[in-house]
This record gives structure tokens, C-alpha cells and sequence, in this order.
């Protein structure tokens, strides 16, 4: 049976959503959280618990909706269509076709559209990579390090690696110069080896984007040792559904500590050769959060415009809280802007702020950090006050020890120079190649200019 139409937004309806955001980014999941591999530390498989008896595939129904809604809800001229999954080339390819054909029917005459594809790369093959490059998508690509830290975790049905299989979709993308990011998640089987990763991402991949994801797998003391086990459907044992609740972490979680000093690791490699010509994610956002802006949700002041949209078109607060309570409604029902817009997801995202501890308010670095994810407030802060970062710690430590070099990037800004300038005032003769030869050359370059 065909869907209830969600009403049309027109001039006068919209003036019945207060402040309605200019735009959002929302990140749709064609086949739900539905995967053809079976990633160990992956608990979005576990979501296919909220919709067991349905088979998770968008209809186009609900693609149309989707886009037609995306695309009426924005004020600003480039609109960003992000598929996400589980892995959205379960979907075939003339469903994407489909995508295309929608926003040529509803994009409104000024508005141009970004297309972004998050995939785990092993479907690829060169009509996916001619149809990419044909719409200018940019696809991430979900890889986790050289082969035998990737293939620690993202495993197959049969727990067999996937790292060559993921290579092959790689070739796809470079053949057909499609712009793609890397997208690596660091947990336990990576978490000591943030140089080597990196160089393997920008030599043997070429890659010029890359973002790095911090692995904090939640349990309790009922859950953990199922959640030890992994996140898939196993035979013979009840569905576990990930909630973010419980203080523990899994055995596969990144180590705080030790997440900073990755990111300090990759930063060393990167601020002597590849400002500019390499970008990575946590980087940018940090020189941009030197001027006060703040472009990635983690480490905003606020966040709550990053909802998702469901394969049957309901709407979560959050790719992180795709659970019963954070439900906002139905595209089907009800226009997605008025439930990014709704006094729910505004406390959604102004609790970010309203629930940082004490020592968050007080913190040297809260202009940078701005306490991070709320998902991964479970740990206590110095004064024992519940609702604390668990990766505190290591965000603490890399933004200090990358404050010198930071700190000198946003001057060169300042003084209308390229930050690539920082290059040649790193010390690369330091015999420990490392941080301290960097933030001693940095902390001399700010001695030298403040006399
Ligand atoms: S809960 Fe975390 S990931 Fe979700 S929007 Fe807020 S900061 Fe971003
Ligand atoms: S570094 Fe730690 S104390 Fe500072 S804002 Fe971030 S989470 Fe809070």
C-alpha cells in the first residue's frame, strides 16, 4: 500500500517551524544498517534488531520523499545527499539513478548538489566507479590501516579479512579519478601504529582526505561479554541492541590515552611534509575552532544537525542514538525539517553543551574540545562528577602538545601566509623525529615573534 504523503512545505506552512536551520546534513541508510561483511566492532549491525521482520531496502517511495524534502528544507546553495549504511551497494545501481533523476526534479534553480557515499569498497566495479565519477559523488572508503591492522576487525561472514577485496573497490575509485577520502577507525589492533597508518594512506593510497574515528564501544556489566564477542547475529543467541549506556568499554575500544597519541603521531608526520597537500579531518577542524568556528559536530559547542533517516524513512536524532528514544518521526508523516527543527531535537543538541562537567567549563581547551561527543560522556572527571569524556584524557593531550604548532598556523593565517608556511620551521633534525623536535621549533618561532 502506497505511504501517506508528508505535506508540502510551502511559504506559509514553513512559517509554523520556528528558526527552522538553514541546513543540515543528513545522512540516509538505503538498506538500513544491513551489510554484506561483518565488522567485529561494527554495532550498527546490532540495529537491524529495531526492524527484524523487514527486509531493510529503501523503496522509492521513500527516496523520493527523502529527496524532495532535502532539498525544500535548505536555504543554503549547495545541499549535501549522504548515503550511509550499513553499505549502501547493496542497493543496485539504478536506485542511485533514481537519486539523481529526483534532485533533477525538485532542486530548486539556484541550489547545486554534493553527493557523498560512504562504502566499505568490495561491491565496486567500473560501472559503480563510471557512475560515480559521471555525478561528481565523493565516496569514502572504510579502511582501517595495511592489511594486517585492517584485517583485525573488518572481517567477513566467515571472519575471513577483507583487506584485498577492499583494495579492489580502491583500484575502481583511482581508475576512474573519483575524489575519495579515507576513513579509518582506530581501536585496539591499530591504536599504536598512527604513523604507519598514515603513511600508508597518503603513500600507497594516495589519499588526500582522511578521517580517523575513534573506536568506544559501550557495554554494561550484563552486556560486555556479548559485546566482546562482536555485534552480529549469532545463532543461538538473543539480539543484543546498541544502546549508548554502561561505563565499560569492549576489549577492541581505543585506549583514551592512547587516541591522542595516535592523533599526535599521524600530526608529527603531517606537519613536517603535508599541510596543505593532505587533509585530515581533526586538523582542520582544529585551526578553524583558533577562529571560533566549529564545522564538525564532535567538537562543536553544540551539535543535533546530523540526523538520519532510516531505510523506511524515520528519522533518528543522531547516527549514534538510532534507538527507540531518540525517534523523532516519519518522513511519511510528518516534513523533516520541522523535526530537525523541533524543541526535541534542539534539546538534543543544545544538551551537548548544558551537560559538560565542571572541569569541561573550566578546561584550558574547551574552545577546541567543547567537551566532544556526548556519546562518549560516561567516565568521571577529576572531581568524581559522572557524565565525563572517557577519551578526555587523549583529546587532552593532543590538543596541548599540538598547541604550539596550531597556534603558529592560525598566526601565519592571521598575517595573511599560508599555513603550509609551518613546514619549514619544524625542526626535522630532532634525533627522536618527533613531537618535541616540532613544538620546541614551534614554541621558539612564538618566542621570536612576541620579542
Ligand atoms: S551526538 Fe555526537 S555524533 Fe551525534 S550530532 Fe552530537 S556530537 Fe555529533
Ligand atoms: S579536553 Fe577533556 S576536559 Fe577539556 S573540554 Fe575536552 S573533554 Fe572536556
Amino acid at each position: 500500500m502506497k505511504k501517506k504523503r508528508a505535506k508540502v512545505i510551502d511559504r506559509s506552512s514553513r512559517k509554523e517551524i520556528l528558526d527552522p536551520p538553514p541546513a543540515f546534513h543528513l545522512l540516509a541508510k538505503p538498506t538500513g544498517s544491513t551489510c554484506n561483511i561483518n565488522c567485529t566492532y561494527c554495532f550498527f549491525l546490532s540495529k537491524e534488531a529495531l526492524y527484524p521482520t523487514e527486509k531493510n531496502r529503501m523503496s522509492d517511495d521513500t527516496l523520493e520523499e527523502h529527496i524532495r524534502q532535502l532539498l525544500e528544507s535548505h536555504k543554503t546553495p549547495e545541499v549535501a545527499i549522504s548515503w550511509q549504511g550499513g553499505e549502501p551497494t547493496l542497493m543496485r545501481l539504478d536506485f542511485f539513478q533514481k537519486a539523481i533523476d529526483m534532485v533533477e526534479k525538485y532542486k530548486k534553480p539556484d541550489q547545486s548538489v554534493l553527493h557523498t557515499f560512504q562504502t566499505n569498497g568490495i561491491l565496486l566495479d567500473d560501472a559503480w566507479g563510471a557512475f560515480f565519477k559521471k555525478h561528481n559523488f565523493l565516496v569514502g572508503l572504510s579502511v582501517d590501516g595495511p592489511r594486517e591492522m585492517h584485517d583485525q576487525y573488518r572481517v567477513d561472514r566467515g571472519a575471513k579479512g577483507t583487506f584485498d577485496r577492499v583494495m579492489k573497490g580502491w583500484e575502481v575509485l583511482r581508475r576512474h579519478e573519483v575524489d575519495f577520502n579515507i576513513l579509518c577507525t582506530v581501536h585496539a589492533g591499530n591504536e599504536r601504529h598512527g604513523r604507519e597508518v598514515y603513511r600508508f594512506f597518503r603513500d600507497e593510497l594516495d589519499a588526500q582526505w582522511i578521517q580517523f574515528i575513534p573506536i568506544v564501544e559501550r557495554a554494561t556489566t550484563k552486556t560486555i561479554a556479548i559485546a566482546n564477542e562482536g555485534w552480529a547475529a549469532k545463532a543461538g543467541r538473543d539480539r543484543l541492541l546498541y544502546k549508548q549506556e554502561g561505563k565499560l568499554v569492549t576489549e577492541r575500544s581505543v585506549r583514551s590515552k592512547q587516541y591522542g597519541q595516535f592523533m599526535l603521531d599521524v600530526f608529527e608526520e603531517w606537519v613536517r611534509n603535508d599541510v596543505a597537500s593532505v587533509f585530515v579531518q581533526l586538523f582542520d577542524v582544529t585551526l578553524e575552532a583558533y577562529f571560533g568556528q566549529h564545522s564538525l559536530c564532535v567538537h562543536a559547542p553544540t551539535c543535533g544537525l546530523g540526523p538520519v533517516l532510516e531505510y523506511n524513512g524515520d528519522v533518528y536524532s543522531c547516527d549514534h542514538y538510532v534507538e527507540p528514544d531518540f525517534k523523532l518521526g516519519n518522513i511519511h508523516d510528518a516534513h523533516m525539517l520541522e523535526m530537525v527543527a523541533s524543541p526535541r531535537q534542539r534539546r538534543f543538541g543544545n544538551d551537548k553543551y548544558d551537560s559538560l562537567t565542571a572541569q569541561c567549563r573550566q578546561c584550558e581547551f574547551l574552545s577546541l574540545c567543547n567537551g566532544g561527543c556526548p556519546k562518549d560522556r560516561f567516565s568521571l572527571s577529576r572531581d568524581g562528577e559522572p557524565g565525563h569524556n572517557y577519551l578526555c584524557p587523549g583529546l587532552e593531550f593532543f590538543f596541548r602538545r599540538t598547541r604550539p604548532a596550531f597556534s603558529t598556523m592560525a598566526e601565519l593565517l592571521t598575517q595573511g601566509r599560508a599555513p603550509a608556511d609551518i613546514m619549514a620551521l619544524v625542526d626535522r633534525t630532532s634525533p627522536r623525529g618527533s613531537d618535541v623536535g616540532v613544538n620546541e621549533a614551534m614554541a621558539g618561532h612564538r618566542r621570536r615573534m612576541e620579542h
